[in-house]
């Protein structure tokens, strides 16, 4: 059942088996695993099916050093759906190495493995209609040449590996129904948790406090909860709820909100090949399914141990909104339109703000398009087809493989640190009166040694090959002698605030999710992974969440 939580009289008590809090890709997984049992669940989405400026505001917070992080409203959506209402739909699994200690990689190590977790990355992949999880170009493809340059996969190289995309699955419409119809499935649109009582010994989550606005709250009373609102909000909650515990639910040892983690990504310098129309497997293709595929240049797991780097992998783009002199007038125009609809979309200042910090690169895109407009005249249709009109929409746009320009996109794993993190700013309340999030992100030597080595690495390669070169400017080559970060947008990627761990003493959660030290209460999504690869996370946190759904169905 799908209800309005504006409708409920201030103070009801809502009883359920099952309490979860959130209502995007991870909260909808939990939730379609659990209904099996035929117990009663209710999710609180945070919002209704569309962001409103009140909800934008609930995500309002402070980052520590200007530019360090994009502004925390940006690239999060308060609403039924979250993030997957407007997510690209790249599907990555995590490789083995992700879950092994690594001398190297300090706090690596996951309490799981990846032969314990593949059969739900199968079935995260299904729900996300990525097709079948097999991600080996040489099975998928088995006519085609599997590498993405024949001469180029040595030791160092591995470019078999296929990322998938999903439709992209907007996850609030495209299980809406199942959830709608499901007799012991209730969901309150518009309402939003702001603090989870525990018993006074604080072993026990008695209660979730939930509002749809400030003055009209109600309560769940459930046997067990979830908290499946983004990696930073799942902190902020354990943080805020607070009376019983002063420093926060699951905090003992001061680990919410640490380890906060992203992705080192961004362009470095273009390649140009010898021949680009021979034997270079350059665009998507399209399995059996018609799902959408692409190969990726991945270092491997012995050249990352042998450089003592962090996982990462690169793929061939377009340039960057910095680096506009691909003179493609297609990829400007989507260039121009993606950066001012999704600059209108957050708001009328921060289009204006977007539009003074990019000047330079829009008008230089600008230029392209009206300087190569009749260019675009067969291409806009098949880019509006592929784009909006097919059922499965074509993931990006890339430059034409006749430009010989091939931009080189790096996507490392950022190794986790301590001391990165999101805190409660003690000066700062929303509407629910809840504390709001500063954001202290922090990239190490490693992250930085990462970057420096796959491109120095792949450039090497590349002359080594015959097959081409990789050509830096003297603005790369800057950036790759100091790779500090100036300025950083997470792209939504947030991980690890409430990190896995067998111990309270390194973890907030233990293997199946639960927070330590407290009987029913269970955390889903990336915050809970211990270190975030290279892959995009939403596919690894959906197959951990239905894997949490199926554990909490299993219990008495
Ligand atoms: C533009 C864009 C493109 C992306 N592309 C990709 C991609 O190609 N591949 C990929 O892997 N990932 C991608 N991502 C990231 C991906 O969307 C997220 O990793 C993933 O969806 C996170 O799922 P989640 O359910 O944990 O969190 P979210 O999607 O953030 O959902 C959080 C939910 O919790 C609710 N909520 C928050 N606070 C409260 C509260 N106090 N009470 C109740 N509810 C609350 C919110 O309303 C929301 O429903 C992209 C993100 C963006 C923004």
């Amino acid at each position: 059942m799908i209800e309005d939580a504006r409708r409920i009289s201030p103070d009801t008590i809502i009883e359920a088996d099952l309490c979860i809090v959130g209502g995007g890709s991870a909260a909808i997984s939990v939730a379609l695993e659990y209904m099996k049992s035929g117990r009663t669940v209710v999710l609180l989405p945070g919002g209704g099916p569309h962001q409103t400026s009140s909800a934008i505001d609930l995500y309002r917070g402070r980052v520590e050093r200007p530019r360090t992080h994009e502004p925390l409203e940006e690239n999060r959506l308060r609403m039924w759906g979250g993030t997957t209402t407007v997510w690209g739909g790249r599907c990555i699994p995590f490789d083995a190495i992700d879950f092994e200690e690594r001398s190297w990689v300090p706090a690596s190590g996951w309490p799981v493995g990846l032969d314990e977790l593949k059969e739900y990355i199968a079935r995260a992949n299904e729900l996300s209609e990525a097709g079948k999880a097999d991600f080996d170009a040489r099975s998928v493809f088995p006519e085609k040449q599997a590498e993405i340059l024949r001469g180029f996969d040595d030791e160092d190289f591995a470019t078999w590996p296929l990322e998938r995309w999903s439709i992209p699955t907007d996850y609030s419409k495209r299980y809406r129904t199942d959830l709608e119809v499901a007799s012991n499935v209730r969901v309150f649109m518009h309402s939003h948790a702001i603090h989870l009582q525990v018993d006074p010994g604080g072993t026990r989550v008695e209660r979730v406090v939930a509002a749809c606005k400030p003055e009209r709250s109600f309560q769940i009373h459930a046997k067990q909860t979830v908290l499946a609102c983004g990696a930073l909000e799942n902190a902020r909650l354990l943080l805020t709820s607070k009376d019983i515990l002063p420093e926060g639910i699951g905090n003992h040892h001061d680990l919410v909100g640490r380890y906060y983690q992203s992705h080192r990504f961004g362009v470095c310098g273009y390649v140009k090949l010898r021949d680009p129309n021979k034997d270079f497997m350059y665009e998507f293709e399209r399995d059996n399914e018609g799902v959408y595929c692409r190969r990726r240049f991945w270092l491997t797991p012995e050249a990352q141990a042998k450089y003592k780097t962090a996982n990462v992998i690169g793929f061939f783009f377009r340039a960057v909104s910095d680096e506009s002199e691909h003179r493609n007038a297609m990829v400007s125009l989507v260039m121009l339109v993606k950066t001012l609809l999704g600059g209108a979309r957050k708001g009328p200042k921060r289009l204006m703000e977007i539009i003074k910090d990019q000047r330079k690169e829009l008008l230089s895109h600008l230029w392209i398009v009206l300087n190569d407009a009749p260019s675009l005249f067969g291409q806009v249709g098949a880019v509006v087809y592929t784009r909006f009109i097919q059922k499965r929409r074509l993931p990006i746009i890339l430059p034409q493989r006749k430009s010989n320009h091939f931009p080189l996109f790096y996507q490392t794993e950022h190794v986790p640190l301590h001391e990165s993190r999101v805190y409660l700013d003690p000066t700062s309340t929303d509407d629910f009166g809840m504390p709001r999030l500063v954001a202290d992100i922090r990239f190490s030597e490693v992250d930085y040694h990462t970057i420096r080595t796959f491109v120095n690495q792949f450039k090497q390669r590349m002359e080594q090959s015959g097959l081409g070169t990789l050509h830096l400017s003297n603005a790369d080559l800057d950036f790759l002698a100091h790779p500090e970060l100036k300025k950083f947008n997470s792209n939504a990627h947030n991980i690890g605030t409430t990190r896995m761990s067998t111990s309270p003493e390194s973890g907030v959660v233990d293997t199946d999710c639960r927070v330590h030290g407290v009987e029913n209460l269970y955390i889903a999504g990336a915050s809970v992974f211990p270190t975030s690869g290279h892959a995009n996370p939403t596919l690894m946190l959906i197959a951990l969440a239905l894997r949490l759904g199926e554990h909490l169905r299993s219990k008495a």
